[in-house]
């Protein structure tokens, strides 16, 4: 049954999700595939390109030089798209689209996370500067070569709009999809840069009791397992962090779409209708500043950081000094783009350990 997806969508999608049989299309038209709906197709696109593997030895926050414990880039992306598809199956959302904008949604970090961004912002100054959001953009339009018949993955537009609302915020009305991925993003960053930070020494578990969120998770903990303590008890302190953050995105989400009746864009919500609570979003300012403050300028990470930010700017100087040491492919590319551009998404496309290699 070549379009059995339509019928299943029909009967299963709520009416402000949307249906894959309304997408926009391709840039590059393609005949419909006989058993996949077009966002199954976007989704098997992106874990099936180069820069989706990479991801794997990709930073999040912490490098490996501190352990193998905690998250990679790669790790990061598959809980968003678990907690994403967790809202978008108890939302009646369309899941397949959910999946693959939560697999997008980081391709384009460059190695070392956010000191690599801002490196490569840097080297890119004079250029227009450099962001993770819009270069997810230039790899999946222009950069992957996987199909004879045209240049990236050919991802339907509402992927890409979804992508672009993420580099642009003032982009219009956005899918209930990408809102749920923009939530369950943030969500998972907040908890597991905590229990990282924990298990690699950086934080103690006494000094996250000084934030109510974390304190209020704690208690409820208690509740069930009075003797927890240590590893134990921080494990399902987060459990816990997660679980009551989604039930309460899923409260607010259910509150608000009581009588929306289309999807954004198709008269429905022109708000973002995916958020958390007043107080939960209070709750998670603090801790977001908790962690600015006390993880992500702790020493140790500091010192990494600006080594690797060192380090791309040496790459990138002598790539600019010898554009001859680029790939082919990217030696094409300045001709476009120029060497600056060029030289810059070469290095935004490296996983770690390659931008620490190399001349
Ligand atoms: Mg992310």
């Amino acid at each position: 049954m070549p379009e059995s997806w339509v019928e299943r969508e029909k009967l299963l999608l709520a009416p402000y999700a949307m249906p894959s049989a309304a997408s926009a299309g391709r840039k590059y038209p393609e005949p419909a595939h006989p058993y996949r709906s077009p966002f199954q197709r976007d989704r098997d696109r992106i874990v099936h390109c180069a820069a989706f593997r990479r991801l794997s030895a990709k930073t999040q926050v912490f490098t490996g030089d501190l352990g193998d414990y905690h998250r990679t880039r790669l790790t990061h992306t598959l809980e968003v798209a678990s907690l994403a598809r967790t809202l978008g199956r108890a939302l009646r959302l369309n899941e397949d689209l959910i999946e693959a904008l939560a697999l997008i949604h980081d391709l384009g970090h460059p190695p070392f996370g956010h000191a690599g961004e801002e490196a490569l912002d840097d080297c890119l100054r004079d250029e227009g500067g450099f962001s993770h959001n819009r270069h997810a953009l230039t790899i999946v339009e222009e950069l992957e070569q996987r199909y004879p018949e045209f240049p990236g993955l050919n991802l339907s537009r509402e992927v890409l709009a979804g992508q672009e609302a993420r580099a642009d915020k003032r982009a219009g009305p956005v899918l209930l999809e990408v809102q749920v991925v923009d939530a369950a993003d943030s969500v998972a960053y907040d908890s597991h840069d905590a229990d990282d930070a924990l298990e690699l020494g950086l934080l103690r578990l006494d000094e996250l009791m000084a934030l109510p969120l974390w304190r209020e998770a704690q208690r409820r903990v208690r509740e069930r397992y009075a003797v927890l303590a240590g590893h134990e008890l921080r494990r399902a302190v987060i459990k816990e962090l997660i679980d009551w953050q989604i039930s309460d995105l899923l409260d607010e989400a259910r509150r608000r779409l009581k009588d929306a009746t289309a999807r954004p864009g198709a008269g429905g919500p022109a708000e973002c209708v995916i958020r958390p609570r007043d107080a939960m979003a209070a709750q998670k300012q603090e801790i977001e500043a908790f962690l600015q403050e006390r993880v992500y300028r702790h020493p140790q990470v500091v010192a990494i950081r600006e080594r690797a930010k060192q380090r791309l700017h040496e790459r990138f100087s002598a790539l600019l000094a010898a554009p001859a040491l680029l790939p082919p492919f990217f030696q094409q590319r300045a001709k476009a783009v120029g060497k600056a551009r060029a030289a810059g998404e070469y290095l935004a496309c490296l996983t770690d350990q390659a931008a620490l290699r190399g001349a």
